[in-house]
């Protein structure tokens, strides 16, 4: 009888450690797949997370930090920096920017910090972050700004000494000479408000938003020509349109595409001798339309030639300021012609003349500035 008993309590306390035994082993393996979650979330996240225990020994390095700090073609610099940082994060938070000297070139960000957990401190914790794009936009934005500035200054620093000229003068003063100076003030505060008409106008354009409508091609030349001879008050012979214009018609922002031709056409007008011809002509071979503007004035040196696309750039300062040019004229074409989803192409010799090329595809793909930037 007693050992009956026994043995029935032998069988209950083994039920009783194989349950438990399942219960941990349920246990384990959750903890088990939380851990591999855990990692997954890890690998998943846009930023290199290092871990590191106590005694610096590495816990986890997610497939970011491997990527950003193991590449083969990464410099030393980057491990050595990682280490510093975990180093130093083991008695309070740091951090340090680094540039790669590449290629490519790459500039990382790294931060470190203790992990505390309930029972003092785990280990401590890196995150590295490729911030080479925040970095050139920030570069990008801080030139364009002193650009403005400076540009602005040049006119508004010219209409203060004009105004105090101006003031100075006594009722002795020919009426002559104060009319010159009221002139001048005039032009100065023109070329203000127009370098501020094409800022606002580059701003628009660059935020790729565009009012289409069914267009001929024949519109837009004749459109950009009339606008032309109305505005810079040139001869209308001096600008011809060459050859048939096509029959076609675009999808486009009419405003835009024509505001872009104008600026070619004023430019071809600025960089030639008084009265040299200017040549407009639109082609059409089927999957794109070419706008194009010829002139035969002074040329573009082949060094300036992919730069003077970019804000404010200019080939001969000096010259630009004498035609009241903004620098932002050819920054506006090419925004124009790729929120089309086209581009524009140049071809000089020093000398002789440029002939800009607008090409446009008949079917516009309708992609925006922001995505060409
Ligand atoms: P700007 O207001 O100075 O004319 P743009 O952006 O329109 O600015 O042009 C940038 C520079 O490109 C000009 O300053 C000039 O040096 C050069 N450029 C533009 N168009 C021509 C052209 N047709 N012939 C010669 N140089 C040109």
């Amino acid at each position: 009888m007693r050992r009956r008993s026994e043995l029935d309590a032998a069988k209950t306390d083994l039920n009783r450690i194989r349950s438990e035994r399942d219960q941990y082993r349920r246990g384990a393996a959750d903890a088990i797949e939380a851990l591999e979650r855990l990692r997954a979330a890890f690998d998943a996240l846009p930023l290199g997370v290092v871990i590191v225990d106590v005694n610096g020994n590495e816990q986890l390095r997610n497939e970011e930090a491997a990527r950003l700090v193991d590449a083969r073609h990464t410099d030393a610099l980057a491990a050595r920096a990682l280490s510093d940082v975990l180093v130093e994060a083991t008695s309070g938070e740091t951090g340090r920017v680094i540039e790669l000297h590449g290629p490519p070139p790459r500039t990382l960000s790294l931060a470190g910090a203790p992990l505390i957990s309930a029972s003092g401190r785990v280990g401590t914790v890196a995150v590295v972050q490729d911030v080479t794009e925040r970095y050139r936009l920030d570069a990008v934005r801080r030139d364009f700004v002193a650009n403005v500035s400076h540009e602005l200054r040049t006119p508004i620093g010219a209409i203060v000494a004009l105004a105090d000229t101006l003031a100075a003068e006594d009722a002795e003063t020919e009426v002559e000479i104060m009319r010159r100076l009221a002139a001048r003030i005039a032009h100065e505060a023109d070329r203000a408000g127009h370098l501020i008409d094409d800022l606002l106008d580059l701003s628009r354009i660059e935020g790729g938003e565009l009012q289409r409508e069914e267009v001929p091609v024949r519109h837009l030349v004749t459109g950009a020509v009339d606008r032309v001879v109305v505005s810079a008050g040139v001869r209308s012979s001096d600008i011809s349109v060459e050859g048939d214009l096509p029959q076609t018609t675009l999808l486009v922002d009419a405003s835009q595409v024509e505001g872009a031709l104008v600026n070619l056409i004023e430019n071809a007008i600025k960089y030639s001798d008084p009265g040299a011809p200017v040549f407009v002509s639109a082609t059409d071979d089927g999957d794109r339309v070419e706008l194009v503007v010829r002139d035969r004035g002074i040329g573009i040196p082949p060094g300036d030639r992919d730069r003077i696309f970019e804000r404010f750039y200019r080939v001969d300062r000096a010259r630009s300021r004498v035609t009241g040019g903004t620098g932002l004229g050819l920054a506006i074409v090419r925004n124009v012609a790729r929120n089309h989803g086209g581009d524009v192409h140049l071809d000089s010799r020093e000398g002789e003349g440029s002939t800009f090329v607008i090409h446009l595809p008949r079917a516009s793909t309708g992609q925006t500035a922001k995505e060409n930037s």
